[in-house]
């Protein structure tokens, strides 16, 4: 700590600080407001004098429902301090002090707390402050601003009464604002405003000025739980224990004639990044109305016309104020009779194309290094300038919400069925109530998929977001009706098979029509597709390709990608990833292949298995080839087949009523009958955690050998074309070493075989997923047969926790966040404390049995921002995620090995 504001005092507590105590790092203590007024305070910025009362009080008082015992007479110190400071007494009859008490957390919560100004004020010290200030209007100004103000805040009175109040009065006096009204029309509003206060609560509005204090100081601390705010930590991941401080100041009057007056200001552009100042100023009016929007504000550069003096003071301190931060600064000020006054200022919230372009802009000024650089741009950030957008300007109500699945925005003909995407002429958007593989032509066909049931684990969603496409999940208001081919929304708006909608997979929204979108210059890039010119000529992909630079010149951690076909794989490789650490098998039993699935299931003797599979042995090779092709000197692993033998058969339901029809009519097809016995005998009532993973590949005989046989062929046949196949072949679902033991055998068999037969060596590291926790626990034994590890962090998830992952998202998620269970569900970003500490032992065991055990993820984790920082932290090798997010992961890698956890900044 710099200036050391101990939050001990001896044996005391202290609960209170003076601006001149602690700086800008002490944010967890003095909140963000707190403690950059006392930065700006030590850098001798006009800083009004005042103090701060700590986020540990109001954690303290929202644990015991009171403040603590001590902060009475902390406050009493500090207060008695300001008014011997300023030479007034607060609420005196002859010239008050008054002061602003106003919120301020760790993270800022811009809107969502509360702030009370002109505190001090009643019947008899507004005289003192008319006579102090010459000026009657703006006294009574101030006394009716602290009852509106105050009776909303503290005494939780409607809003709208007092501005209906306002309202009448400016209409009796024939008054367009409130600027308007003179002393005595003034004095009657707060006439009227106090006999609000009266009716509404039963008691007259406190005249006491400390008790207006204490109650202020209160109904802030209590601000930090309500609906809005709560709902904004959600959103934005801020922990909800983290409370919130309150900073007292003495108040300065924007409202003390034309020559004061209020505003807000960004040293550069924070929606672009453009370098230059940029606000709001409005004459005449206190912080409060800038916010509300009650009057509309004249843009900064008219305050060199209005106040020149002030307005150069003002440009000195923010360029100050820039390069102290080395960062953009937002700042709130007041100008007191040409005197000007900083009220606040912060490192300033920025876009994601912003954060990009500033931080290169701050790089080349020589303000940062490249690695505080990194530090200030995040991999959801990239993220969310690669995917397309709609149009900013557009204004549609939507006809539905859901989950933001996979972000960018789509537009198209609503479709029902996966063939009727895959026929359609025009863009579509696949609407079912879920997905499952077979949709899987519909969803690469559509632009989007919205779906009214599943969260963001579903596979509709896990799917969408390999593919990089717009997905909506879980709108659940809607009810689709595939019978009549459409759906209706809660409002009764039906939507048919034809009618175009859009769907926005940032916000969840849903709309009828069409929107424009606009394509990503950012993806355009990194496909290549932007010639020299049009790279040059947009500020952030140039700031994009810098910092993707440099996070792969810093990054440990390699990137790889879970990738199943050929197209995949390239795009990958486009995208910087360092080989494919999952490619999934299962896809390529589906379409045409699936009937063959199906004969397998059926056969009755091993010569009528050996036929079918020796059928799909060509099939696999040559879907490895072109893996193998795509990914040429990287290593690929190709992971077994994994999930359960039903996912390939016919819907239970549907073949047991096609069945039984045919009987009724008596003309039952045996083939029917013979598929639903099997049906039957394999249907699942958990399919997640059945016959499936390894246990399929013990218990099936001749289907690990087909896949193994067809990765070493292809080996072999990229060999001989010149090329560098490096397939590895990974095990999924394992529990224990036993289950891998004799997996491995087989797959060495077949290896064996392939290379004798061949006269080719062919190498393939032979290792397991670390998906169920008896895995994480046993990873020593498991290690000591397996050349690799990567964990399934999806079904680490689901088994850790005991979701089932297609079950929970849609039906008790929400209220889970809503209880503030998890901040953000485990299946997208890893519980660290749980799942990770399984990680972090098998990771510990498994190298300590095989110190060369080569480390990594494949679920869905592997993309996401803060589970990549975890993962190097833990020390794995690599991570693996879809082909889309190869790119956040590079930078998130970069980031992971720069920066330690508490340089991130503020700047959500
Ligand atoms: C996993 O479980 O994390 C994984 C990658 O496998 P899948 O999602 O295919 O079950
Ligand atoms: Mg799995």
């Amino acid at each position: 700590m710099k200036r050391g504001v101990g939050a001990m005092d001896g044996a005391t507590q202290r609960y209170v600080f003076a601006f001149h105590e602690g700086d800008k790092d002490h944010r967890d203590l003095l909140g963000g407001k707190g403690a950059n007024l006392a930065e700006m305070t030590n850098l001798g910025l006009p800083v009004p004098p005042g103090f701060t009362i700590s986020t540990d009080a109001c954690r303290r008082f929202l644990a015991d429902g009171q403040e603590p015992p001590e902060l009475h007479a902390q406050i009493s110190g500090h207060l008695a301090r300001l008014e011997a400071e300023r030479g007034k007494r607060l609420g005196a009859a002859v010239d008050p002090l008054l002061v602003s008490v106003r919120s301020g957390a760790k993270f800022s919560m811009p809107g969502m707390m509360e702030t009370i100004l002109d505190i001090g004020l009643g019947d008899e010290s507004v005289d003192g402050l008319a006579a102090a200030s010459g000026s009657e209007r703006f006294a009574w100004d101030s006394y009716r601003r602290l009852i509106q103000m105050f009776g909303s805040t503290v005494l939780g009175i409607d809003a709208a009464r007092f501005n209906d109040a306002l309202e009448a009065a400016e209409r009796e006096h024939g008054a367009t604002g409130d600027l308007d009204l003179d002393a005595d029309a003034l004095r009657g509003v707060v006439a009227d405003y106090k006999a609000i206060v009266r009716d509404a609560t039963g008691r007259d509005f406190p005249q006491d000025p400390r008790e207006q204090l204490d109650m202020a100081v209160r109904a802030v601390f209590a601000s930090w739980n309500t609906e809005r705010a709560r709902i904004y930590r959600r959103q934005e991941r801020i922990p909800h224990d983290l409370g919130t401080a309150v900073t007292v100041m003495a108040m300065v009057y924007g409202n003390l004639g034309p020559h004061s007056g209020t505003g807000v200001a960004f040293t550069r552009d924070p929606a672009t990044g453009a370098p230059g100042v940029y606000g709001d100023y409005l004459s005449e009016a206190q912080g409060e109305d800038v916010v509300a929007g009650i009057r509309t504000p004249v843009p900064l550069q008219e305050l060199e016309r209005l106040q020149p003096a002030a307005f150069t003071e003002l440009m000195r301190i923010m360029a100050l104020l820039e390069g102290h931060y080395r960062d953009l600064c937002d700042v709130e000020f007041t100008i007191e009779r040409g005197k000007l006054w900083m009220l606040q200022t912060r490192v300033g919230k920025r876009t994601a194309a912003a954060a990009f372009r500033m931080a290169v802009q701050f790089l080349d000024d020589g303000l940062i290094d490249v690695k505080e650089a990194l530090g200030r741009v995040t991999g959801e950030q990239l993220a969310q300038l690669m995917f397309p957008q709609f149009d900013p300007a557009f204004e549609a109500k939507p006809i539905a919400t859901g989950v933001p699945a996979s972000p960018g925005a789509a537009v198209g003909v609503a479709v029902f069925d996966s063939e009727s995407a895959a026929r359609s002429d025009l863009k579509s958007i696949l609407v079912r109530r879920e997905t499952s593989p077979d949709d899987l032509p519909g969803i690469i066909a559509a632009e989007g998929v919205l779906t009214s049931r599943g969260g963001k684990t579903s596979h509709a969603a896990v799917v969408a977001r390999g593919m990089g496409k717009t997905c909506v999940v879980g709108a659940d208001a809607l009810e689709i009706d595939l019978e009549h081919r459409h759906f209706t929304t809660a409002d009764g708006v039906i939507v048919r098979e034809g009618d175009t909608i859009s769907i926005d997979g940032t916000t969840g929204r849903v709309y009828s029509g069409m929107i424009d979108v606009v394509p990503s210059p950012v993806v355009e890039f990194f496909e290549g597709r932007l010639s020299d010119d049009e790279r040059q000529r947009d500020p952030v992909v140039q700031a994009v390709s810098r910092l993707m630079i440099a996070a792969d010149e810093h990054r440990r951690l390699g990137v790889h990608a879970n990738a199943d076909t050929p197209a995949d794989a390239k795009r990958a490789r486009r995208f910087g990833a360092d080989g494919i650490g999952l490619c999934r098998t299962e896809h390529m039993f589906l379409g045409e292949r699936r009937r063959r699935v199906e004969e397998l299931i059926l056969a009755e003797s091993e010569a009528e298995q050996d036929k079918v599979l020796a059928e799909l042995l060509p099939m696999q090779l040559g879907d490895f080839v072109g893996v193998l092709a795509a990914m040429d000197g990287l290593p690929v692993t190709i992971r077994l087949i994994d999930p359960p033998l039903h996912e390939f058969l016919p819907d239970l339901t549907e073949l047991s009523v096609k069945v039984a029809l045919a009987e009724a009519r008596g003309e039952v097809d045996e083939g029917d009958a013979r598929l639903l016995k099997a049906v039957r005998r394999l249907h699942e009532q958990n399919p997640m955690l059945g016959l499936r993973g390894v246990r399929l590949g013990l218990v099936v005989p001749g289907l690990v050998a087909m896949q193994v046989r067809a990765i070493a062929e292809a080996a072999a046949a990229r060999i001989r074309a010149g090329g560098d196949p490096r397939p590895e072949i990974m095990v999924p679902l394992i529990g224990g070493a036993e289950e891998f033991e004799l997996m491995r055998e087989e797959i060495r068999r077949v290896l064996d075989d392939v290379a004798n037969t061949s006269g080719l060596s062919i190498r393939a590291a032979i290792g397991t997923m670390i998906e169920l926790p008896r895995a994480a626990l046993t990873a020593g034994r498991i290690a000591g047969h397996a050349e690799f590890f990567s964990f399934g962090t999806n079904d680490l998830t689901q088994t850790t926790w005991g979701f089932s992952r297609d079950d929970v998202e849609g039906s008790f998620f929400p209220a889970y966040l809503e209880q503030g269970i998890f901040t953000v569900s485990p299946f997208e970003s890893l519980d660290e404390e749980g799942v990770g500490r399984l990680v972090s032992i098998a990771v510990e065991e498994g190298r300590a049995a095989r110190r060369d055990l080569v480390i990594g993820v494949c679920g869905e984790h592997g993309g996401d921002p803060s589970s990549v920082r975890f993962f190097d932290r833990v020390g794995l090798d690599y991570v693996s995620c879809s082909p889309f997010r190869v790119p956040v992961a590079r930078l998130e890698a970069g980031r992971a090995a720069v920066l330690q956890k508490s340089d991130e900044t503020d700047t959500r």
